[in-house]
This record gives structure tokens, C-alpha cells and sequence, in this order.
């Protein structure tokens, strides 16, 4: 893992809160009903953690937990926000049985007692005896998550559930691999994705296998990586032809696919962009809801960020219910196909930003589980 950089940079809008030192969490601009919002300390391990459990109408809240030096607590609890309440419509438009929940620990999981950090947030996690199942993000890997199962039952994405060699990245490639097929399908009527022109912004665990997908499929790609060893490996090995970070976005390709940072479509990037399908694995693309409107007033396809990315909960997540066999959780993965030609088809006939199609999908999922909860 790449550290720190594949940190989502936060969008501009939260600068607010930190104008607000002593803002209540109800008065956050990311808080949006939030069901609970825990702050975990334990002195002698120096944890300083927050758990956000956003939405549990669907089940259980399930996500990852973040490791990541913040330079505030304001920081930390508006990214734990954000990602609890992403997490909620990525599992229902995936349509798991999970409600949405996150959890940020406030520490650099390179310098400071990483094991001591995270046996003391399993303390935490078991305390909540199954309301909030945590798992892989940024700083913590499978192998740590397996560690933290010795002491707490609800967890998922553990090293040894996956076979050797195989991880939740690579079934979120597998999963973004699917949406872009169905993005050519939308956009070009075509299966083939011979000749395809796609720029890849990213080449860590997830945009490296979709590289590969995608040269395997005979794409052409061009390729941005701030890592020069991750560029040079593309490049070797999949024939790609690298560009300057900073220009990636602006190529003159057909697929954008943003597999490294958040908020990389904003009112800067936005006019540069040539590629009529932006479809990658990144969290958080749109830098503020209204570009997802701005994507279809400019013609660009966009396949909203949480649908394209649910492979790693539809691979991994599943472990929480039950045992699925690779060949059950890569049919539930390769369903990401139809969903997003589902949400690019009615964004067409609708005349709305897929991202809102998106959204009010999930939103109805998650209202009808509550009628069905109180009747
Ligand atoms: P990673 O850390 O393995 O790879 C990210 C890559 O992006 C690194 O190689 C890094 O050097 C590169 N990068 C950073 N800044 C860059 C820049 N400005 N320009 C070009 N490249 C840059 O991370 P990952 O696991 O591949 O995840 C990538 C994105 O996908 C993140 O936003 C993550 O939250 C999201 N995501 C990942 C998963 C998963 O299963 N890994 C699941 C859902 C969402």
C-alpha cells in the first residue's frame, strides 16, 4: 500500500468546519442522521478512534476501517462521515443485507504500534456485539484484520478468508472491470472492448488488476501513477503508455477510469476531460454532488463511483452471512454489469445525473426496509 497519498483529499466544502473548532457533530456538515457516532480512546495503547454507523435499515452497518495520521479531529470525524454514509448506499445499491458504517483511527500505520492500535479498537468493536462489522481501508490490510479477529467476532475481509494470493482489491478490480464493459455497452453498443482507449489514474492494488483486465480484453491503455515503479510495471507488462499524473484526466481517450484519489472531477478538471465514460474504482470522484449533473449536461457517461466499486463488499461482505464459494461471490461481483446499465439507461430515459439515479435507488431500498421494519 501507498502511503500517505491515496488519502481522498477532503472536498473544499469541508473547510468550513474547521472555521468551527467547537462544532457539535449534529451540526456537521457531513452528519446526515448519522445513528451513532463513537468516539473510541484507550490511553495506554494511545487509540483515538471514531466509529460512524450511518444506516443499519439493511442489516448490520459494514466497512472498513481507516488508518490515517489527520492533522485534526475535525478531520477525522468528517471523513468518517462521509464514508459511513457512502458505505450505506455502496451496500444497498449492491443489495447486501448490510447497513452503512465506518470507522477512522487517528494514527500513521507506519510509525506508530499498528497491533497495539487495533487490538484496542477490537475492544471497541466487539463492545457493539455485531451493530457495526469492520474491515480493510486505507493503512489496515487483511493480514491486520485477521489479527483483530482473535479478539473480536465482527469482522470480515480477514487474509484467510480469500485463497492465497487473492484479496477484496482484486475483486473490486473484478467488479470495475464489469462496469466499464457495461459502460461501452451504454455508450457504444459494443461487448468488445478491442481498441478501446481508457486512461487510468492509479496503479495500486485496484487500478493494476484492472489494467490487466483490460489489456487482456485488448484495450489500449494510458497510464498516471505519482509511483514510478507502479508506471513501469504497466507499462512493461500490459504495453501502456504513461503520461504526467497531472495531465492524466485530460487525455484524449475513450474511458477515464480515476483508481487513485477522491474529488478528481471538480470545476477545474471537468472541462478537460475528453473521455465520454469516466468509470473507475476511486471513492468519491465527484468533488460535490451538482458535478454529476454537470457530467451529463456535458455528455459524459458516469458511472456513479460506489456502484463501480462494490466488488470488494460483494466479494468480501459477504462473509459476514455466510461462507460463499470465489465462484458464488465472482457471479455476485459480475452483477455490477447489469446494475450499471440499469442506472447509465435510466439516467438517459430520465434525464438525470446517473449519481442521482444512483442515489435514489439506494434511498428507496433503505426507506422500504424501514416500512417493512415498522409494520
Ligand atoms: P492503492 O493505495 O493500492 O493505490 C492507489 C494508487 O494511486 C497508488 O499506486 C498511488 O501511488 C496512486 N496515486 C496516488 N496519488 C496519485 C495521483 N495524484 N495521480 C496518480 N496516481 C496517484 O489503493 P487502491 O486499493 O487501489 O484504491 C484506490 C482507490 O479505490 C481509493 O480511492 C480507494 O478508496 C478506492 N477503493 C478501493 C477498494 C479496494 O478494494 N482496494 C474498494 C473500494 C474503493
Amino acid at each position: 500500500m501507498n502511503w500517505p497519498i491515496t488519502y481522498e483529499k477532503p472536498a473544499p466544502r469541508r473547510k468550513i468546519c474547521h472555521a468551527v473548532a467547537d462544532m457539535s457533530v449534529f451540526d456537521h456538515l457531513d452528519f446526515d442522521d448519522h445513528e451513532q457516532v463513537l468516539y473510541c480512546r484507550d490511553e495506554s495503547a494511545g487509540l483515538r478512534a471514531i466509529i460512524a454507523i450511518h444506516n443499519t435499515a439493511l442489516g448490520p452497518a459494514a466497512g472498513g476501517c481507516r488508518m490515517y495520521p489527520y492533522a485534526s479531529e475535525d478531520d477525522a470525524l468528517t471523513d468518517v462521515l462521509r464514508l459511513s454514509m457512502g458505505m450505506t448506499y455502496k451496500n444497498a445499491i449492491a443489495g447486501l443485507p448490510l447497513g452503512g458504517g465506518k470507522c477512522v483511527v487517528i494514527a500513521d500505520p507506519v510509525n506508530d504500534d499498528k497491533p497495539a492500535l487495533l487490538r484496542a479498537l477490537a475492544t471497541h468493536v466487539q463492545s457493539l456485539e455485531g451493530r457495526y462489522w469492520t474491515a480493510i481501508d486505507v493503512g489496515v490490510g487483511p493480514a491486520d484484520i485477521e489479527r483483530m479477529s482473535e479478539t473480536c467476532d465482527y469482522v470480515f475481509a480477514r487474509a484467510s478468508q480469500f485463497p492465497d494470493g487473492f484479496g477484496p482489491s482484486l475483486y473490486t478490480a473484478l467488479g470495475g472491470f464489469a462496469a466499464i464493459r457495461a459502460g461501452a455497452a451504454h455508450v457504444w453498443g459494443r461487448e468488445d472492448l478491442r481498441g478501446l482507449s481508457v486512461a487510468i489514474q492509479g496503479l495500486g492494488a485496484t487500478g493494476h488488476d484492472l489494467a490487466r483486465q483490460l489489456h487482456e480484453a485488448g484495450a489500449d491503455l494510458v497510464v498516471a501513477d505519482v509511483r514510478q515503479e507502479a508506471v513501469d510495471a504497466v507499462v512493461a507488462q500490459f504495453g501502456a503508455r504513461p503520461v504526467d499524473p497531472r495531465i492524466i484526466h485530460a487525455q484524449d481517450v475513450d474511458v477515464f477510469a480515476p483508481c487513485a484519489l477522491g474529488a478528481v472531477v471538480d470545476d477545474s478538471s471537468l472541462p478537460q476531460i475528453k473521455a465520454r465514460l469516466i468509470c473507475g474504482l476511486a471513492n468519491n470522484q465527484l468533488a460535490e454532488p451538482r458535478h454529476g449533473e454537470a457530467l451529463r449536461s456535458a455528455g459524459v457517461a458516469y458511472v456513479p463511483d460506489y456502484v463501480a466499486n462494490a466488488g470488494g463488499m460483494l466479494g468480501a461482505g459477504t462473509h459476514i452471512h455466510g461462507s460463499p464459494s470465489a465462484a458464488e461471490s465472482r457471479e455476485r461481483i459480475l452483477g455490477i454489469y447489469d446494475t450499471t446499465l440499469e442506472i447509465l439507461r435510466r439516467a438517459d430515459a430520465e434525464a438525470v445525473s446517473s449519481s442521482g439515479i444512483a442515489d435514489q435507488i439506494a434511498r428507496e431500498r433503505i426507506s422500504s426496509a424501514n416500512r417493512s421494519t415498522k409494520e
